[in-house]
């Protein structure tokens, strides 16, 4: 999962649709109904010579026309009928924050915005929904480290026991040692870029399809699919050795480990008894140690 997150100080070009489509006003309404139903869009803009918006055409503005029979008419007569032609056209440029979007949508009832640059020029369009896609996927988002929160592994414990009953997995539980030491000596902060160091070592080591989560404070819970316990106690030992390497040049004297809690989760098992299995395991770890790999 990529690294994102939502304080509605982000840039209105990081959420928007680029190259989004445009026609000019002297063409027939008939081309900006095939763009939109050829291309699933929700909108189509008008511009002018420059490819400055002028106006917008929205899906319920088609239907509307569509409805009332003018399918051939000219863009600029459209505008006329639907009573659009006089009314102001909201803009946003790209480098304005999404907040602004966001009170336009909300207090103008707009639903698609055109998106212009310096000049003035149209580079990409936003609509609500744009927005509503990008919250929706962050509320799985731990926001320290880009892993999957609690809730993406409820998502995903909900997904494995509908859709993939059968499969066999392997599962990790990864708890960082004396973190609490390193805390207490060195602050929260830096303890933070501990636990992103971690668990960038743990990206490092496993593949797109399997899964990194964010467990706790300082434990981080990895789905590993298609594995035998060789395999998953190979990715284990190199995740925890990737560990031992890290380093900060602020600090050269700290050593980060990790202790590791290993379990195979065969056809039709749990993810939540695989859990439990994989937790005990660490446990043995701490207490026999620490710095190890312990599989039951
Ligand atoms: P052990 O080797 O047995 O795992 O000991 P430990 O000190 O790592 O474990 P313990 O559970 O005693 O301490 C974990 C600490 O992690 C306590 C808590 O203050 C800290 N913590 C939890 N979440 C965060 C976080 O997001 N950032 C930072 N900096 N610290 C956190
Ligand atoms: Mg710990
Ligand atoms: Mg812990």
């Amino acid at each position: 999962m990529k690294h994102v997150k939502l304080n509605f100080q982000e840039k209105v070009k990081d959420f928007m649709t680029k190259n989004p489509f445009a026609i000019e006003k002297g063409e027939n309404i008939k081309h900006a109904i095939d763009l939109m139903t050829s291309n699933r869009v929700g909108s189509v803009i008008i511009v002018d010579k420059d490819f400055k918006p002028i106006n917008i055409l929205t899906r319920s503005d088609i239907l509307k026309l569509i409805f009332l029979g003018y399918t051939q008419v000219k863009v600029e007569d459209a505008l006329k009928i639907l009573k659009k032609d006089k009314k102001k056209l909201y803009v946003v440029k790209e480098d304005d924050l999404i907040s602004e979007c966001l009170e336009l949508f909300i207090y103008k009832n707009i639903k698609h915005l055109p998106v212009v640059n310096k000049e003035g020029k149209l580079v990409g369009v936003i609509s609500a929904t744009d927005i509503i896609k990008k919250v929706s996927y962050l509320i799985f988002i731990d926001n320290l480290t880009g892993l999957g929160n609690r809730h993406y592994l409820e998502s995903l414990k909900a997904k494995l026991n509908r859709f993939y009953k059968n499969i066999s997995f392997g599962v990790l539980m990864i708890d960082i040692d004396n973190f609490k030491k390193l805390n207490d000596t060195y602050g929260h902060l830096f303890g933070d870029k501990v636990i992103r160091k971690v668990s960038k070592a743990i990206l490092r080591n496993i593949r797109i399809v399997d899964e990194a989560i964010r467990y706790g404070g300082e434990e981080f819970l990895v789905i590993l699919f298609k594995v035998n316990k060789e395999a998953l106690l190979k990715i284990a030992e190199k995740i925890r050795k990737d560990v031992e390497k890290i380093k900060f040049r602020s600090h050269p004297e700290v050593k980060v480990t990790v202790s590791i809690g290993a379990t195979l989760c065969k056809n039709g098992c749990e993810l939540e008894k695989c859990i439990e299995k994989a937790d005990k395991a660490l446990k043995i770890a701490k207490e026999t140690g620490k710095n190890k790999v312990v599989f039951i």
